[in-house]
């Protein structure tokens, strides 16, 4: 049986969040008159990584990384600049900055027509909000949950637990979670009973929980969702 319900991820699932990241860590730097933002980037990225980390495990709120990623910064890479200022551009950056992965609107026309469509995302409420309401995303998904919102985050239980509610609580038997993260999304969805479908652009071989299905493209998700469980 094809499914009905799908709940997607957003970042780096539909939205190519590494250029989104990228344009706003140098646009943020640049303004704070730090004119080689990439020598501090791949420092960057591995901090936000780790909070991120510790974000999935509840260890610590989506909103405590927003500021304290850049303190570890500054303060890694003795930075002449303010940690909350930093904080404040970058953010406001992210929303502004990063598109959609080519074919992703067509694959959403599509499945729209065939599936209710939910958004499921860890993230700070500001840059989602701001990228969401940019990219005209509402009118794919409804509910739209935001762990900077409601504060739990993938892959716990509750945050799934609160986007089925809002969808009226669907089968699950007939519901897909499709994301790029093994940790977040497939381990979430499995945590929740649901089906999985790993986004897997670059063919990474998988060390932890393993999807119900996996494709390499979006487009391929149309001819899951369409055979189901039986894909
Ligand atoms: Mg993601």
């Amino acid at each position: 049986m094809a499914y009905t319900t799908i709940l997607f991820d957003l970042d780096h699932t539909l939205l190519d969040s590494q250029a989104s990241e990228a344009r706003a860590f140098n646009a943020t730097l640049r303004e704070a008159g730090i004119d080689n933002p990439q020598e501090h980037f791949s420092e960057y990225t591995r901090i936000n990584r780790s909070l991120w980390a510790a974000v999935e495990r509840g260890e610590i709120a989506p909103n405590d990384l927003r500021v304290t990623r850049w303190e570890r910064l500054v303060s890694k890479h003795e930075l002449d600049a303010d940690a909350q200022i930093l904080a404040q551009r970058y953010v406001r950056g992210l929303g502004e900055e990063g598109d959609l992965y080519p074919g992703t609107v067509a694959v959403l026309d599509e499945l729209s027509t065939r599936a209710a469509l939910a958004l499921v995302t860890n993230g700070l409420a500001e840059v989602q909000r701001r990228r969401i309401a940019r990219l005209g995303l509402e009118r794919y998904f409804d509910p739209i949950v935001i762990s900077g919102e409601v504060g739990v985050s993938k892959p716990a239980v509750e945050i799934f637990e609160l986007a089925f509610r809002a969808l009226g609580r669907p089968a699950k038997t007939r519901t897909l979670m499709v994301g790029d993260s093994l940790t977040s999304d497939i381990q979430g969805g499995i945590n929740f009973g649901i089906d999985t479908c790993w986004y897997n652009p670059r063919s990474a071989t998988s060390t932890g929980p393993r999807s119900t299905h996996e494709i390499a493209d979006l487009s391929e998700l149309v001819e899951v969702v369409s055979n189901g469980d039986h894909g």
